[in-house]
């Protein structure tokens, strides 16, 4: 019989069992309720943040954040192309554009050198993406954003607890959002959060997330907001996850950690490496191998026979149907060349030094089959 090793798994090893019945065991299931505060709290806390705002989930986050920030129809966002597809729908939510750049060789995230050029008149901002859990570079970043006065968020679904120069990611931007999907660092099942140290930014997101209900007279909405909360449930899990997440991140450094040994000097693939200056959590840990597309993708099938899930590397948005015409940016030579080439191995909390030698020596086997 073949082990089946999945790409990603959550692991419930602390309160989640016992808050979630303490949820419907006190009937409070729905958006209001003392998880809700606790997660937000410690969350807030967790990301060296003053605010933190629940929600459903990540997309819906940067779509709060996006509008609270004050983005308008016609406006312009800066998005790298190498990210998931929410960072870029975010921002079409809102009737503006995503305009592609080009990601960097060292981080694999947003190239800095390269955001001046796709400034124009109607740019309001960036989403700096903390790829697969590595900090984008933010100081660089922020420079180019204080210049041409944008605002930055940072897009932080992959990133939870990563530091930037000892600074947890969150805090950094002028907002950030994270995603607690399945198979993200912690999860809620599905949920969201927005951080944010800017009190007024915060109160815009809260009210934007709940119809727009202004807090101080009932069923009055003087602006149309969005049913974008969380559940109490949702948050139980969360918390409980929160709780754990020295655990959490200590395992998969530990994952990361034997992957690199592993592999090293083999020749066989390279990946993304943590900079000097960043702590990277490994969301994800990415290999790129010396193969084009359709030999990278068989190298999956045969890793899939056997019994190990993989996951492609994103593909740039520029390349995907809605985003084809964008007409501005590029050329994007990194991010397809990640993109093509680029493996997600398993990378969760549960895998063991067998499983990672065994997922190593498969692959190899893969590669020079
Ligand atoms: C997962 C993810 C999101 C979206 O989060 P959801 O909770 O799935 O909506 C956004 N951006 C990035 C980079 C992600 O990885």
């Amino acid at each position: 019989m073949t082990r089946r090793i999945p790409v990603a798994a959550p692991i419930f090893r602390g309160n989640e069992t016992a808050y979630v019945m303490d949820c419907l065991q006190s009937t409070w299931v729905s958006s209001n309720g003392s998880y809700i505060d606790r997660f937000e709290a410690g969350f807030a806390q967790f990301s060296a943040a003053r605010h933190a705002i629940s929600c459903v989930n990540g997309t819906a986050a940067l779509h709060l954040a996006l509008l609270a920030l004050g983005v308008c129809p016609g406006d312009e966002v800066l998005v790298p192309t190498l990210t998931f597809v929410a960072t870029a729908n975010a921002v079409r939510y809102c009737n503006a554009e995503p305009v592609f750049v080009d990601s960097r060789t060292d981080t694999w995230n947003i190239d800095h050198d390269r955001l001046e050029d796709a400034i124009t008149p109607r740019t309001r901002g960036i989403i700096a993406v903390h790829l697969y859990g590595h900090p984008a570079d933010m100081d660089a970043i922020q420079a180019v954003a204080r210049r041409h006065g944008l605002f930055v968020i940072e897009d932080a679904a992959e990133a939870h607890g990563a530091t930037y120069k000892g600074r947890r990611v969150g805090s950094i931007g002028d907002a950030a959002t994270f995603s607690f999907y399945g198979n993200k660092v912690l999860t809620a099942g599905e949920g969201g959060m927005v951080t944010t140290s800017d009190d007024a930014l915060a109160e815009r997101v809260r009210r934007l997330k709940g119809q727009g209900l202004d807090p101080a007279r009932r069923y009055w909405f003087p602006i149309i907001g969005y049913n974008y909360r969380m559940t109490n449930v949702a948050a139980a899990i969360g918390l409980a996850q929160l709780e754990q997440a020295d655990w959490h991140l200590g395992r998969r450094a530990e994952v990361a950690a034997w992957y690199a040994e592993m592999l090293k000097g083999l020749g066989v693939a390279t990946w993304q490496c943590e900079q000097p200056w960043a702590s990277h959590i490994r969301w994800m840990f990415t290999v790129l191998i010396n193969a084009d597309e359709r030999s990278r993708d068989g190298v999956m099938a045969q890793l899939l026979d056997e019994g190990i899930e993989t996951r492609p590397a994103f593909v740039p948005l520029h390349q995907l149907p809605p985003y084809q015409s964008a007409e501005r940016g590029g050329p994007f030579p990194v991010a397809e060349d990640i993109g093509s080439r680029g493996i997600s191995l398993p990378t969760w909390a549960g895998l063991t030094r067998e499983d990672v030698s065994w997922i190593c020596d498969r692959l190899v086997h893969a590669l020079q089959g």
